[in-house]
């Protein structure tokens, strides 16, 4: 599915006959990622932390290839890019899965792929921001995507996701995991993990950035440098990403062959 093949990360604790296999932990989080930046970068980092994932896996959204498709940049450079920000975190791959779909996928079918790939037996995590989340009873088949994996919400600057009561009477008393305000902790979500699918909120880390600060940056002719990581930075300039003209020319290279 990626690719990647992933060595162990350390010696296995021995284990009693009877105790059964620990369920393997997979964070998801599916973006546009045009292009990806620390605001991406930090929050899968810190959830790895606390949702202890044996993997983490990048999922750029599906756009067909030819040009001005909603305005979103070539798949390609967008896979690049996120390979690029994500070479050195151990856990981390990039998938393809959407972006080789036939057609445009729904998370829920994304899920479901992922899913049979998986197996039945691993935690999947859907990671997504705050600003995602009020939108998402307006997705496709949502509530197949609420059956078939974990949701990690996380906040964002100027984005609410709204009171605890709301949310348990929107998505069912018990399903709505509230994290904030110094309650995650590795032992919160793995007390949490077994009884059915969960929407956990946290408030782990939050940066004030988002794609579009740093394509108007780019555009503006200031620096990204605090925005992205330096090969992210270095990939924008080399291949004229976000400054008119450039852009269209390197995209319709990669888009023809
Ligand atoms: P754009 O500005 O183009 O809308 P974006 O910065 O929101 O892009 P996306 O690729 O659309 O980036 O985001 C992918 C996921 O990451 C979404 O669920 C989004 O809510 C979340 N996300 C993006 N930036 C942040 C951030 N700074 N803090 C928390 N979540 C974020």
């Amino acid at each position: 599915m990626t690719g990647r093949t992933r060595k162990p990360s350390g010696p296995a604790a021995p284990r009693a006959a009877d105790t059964p296999a620990p369920r393997r932990r997979v964070g998801l989080l599916g973006g546009t990622f045009d292009p990806i930046h620390y605001g991406h970068l930090r929050l899968a980092e810190s959830l790895a932390a606390i949702f202890n994932f044996d993997e983490l896996l990048f999922i750029p959204t599906y756009s067909p290839p030819h040009k001005d498709f909603d305005r979103v940049t070539s798949a390609y450079h967008r896979y690049a890019m996120t390979v690029l920000a994500t070479l050195q975190m151990d856990i981390a791959t990039v998938s393809m899965v959407e972006i080789f779909a036939p057609e445009r996928p729904y998370t829920a079918d994304t899920v479901a792929t992922l899913r049979k790939a998986y197996g039945p037996d691993a935690h999947l995590f859907f990671m997504m921001g705050a600003d995602s989340f009020v939108s998402l009873p307006k997705w496709e088949r949502y509530e197949t995507l609420l059956d078939s994996c974990h949701l990690i919400v996380m906040t964002r600057p100027k984005y609410e996701v709204g009171d605890l009561a709301t949310l348990a009477e929107q998505y069912g008393v018990g399903r709505v995991i509230d994290l904030r305000g110094g309650r995650a902790s590795q032992r919160a979500v793995t007390s949490n993990l077994e009884a059915g699918m969960h929407v956990f909120l946290t408030d782990l880390f939050a940066i004030d950035v988002s794609a579009t600060d740093v394509r108007q940056a780019v555009s503006e002719g200031r620096s990204i440098a605090r925005f992205v990581p330096p090969l992210v930075e270095r990939y924008i300039h080399v291949y004229g990403l976000y400054s008119n003209g450039h852009h269209i020319q390197t995209d319709t290279t990669l888009d023809d062959q």
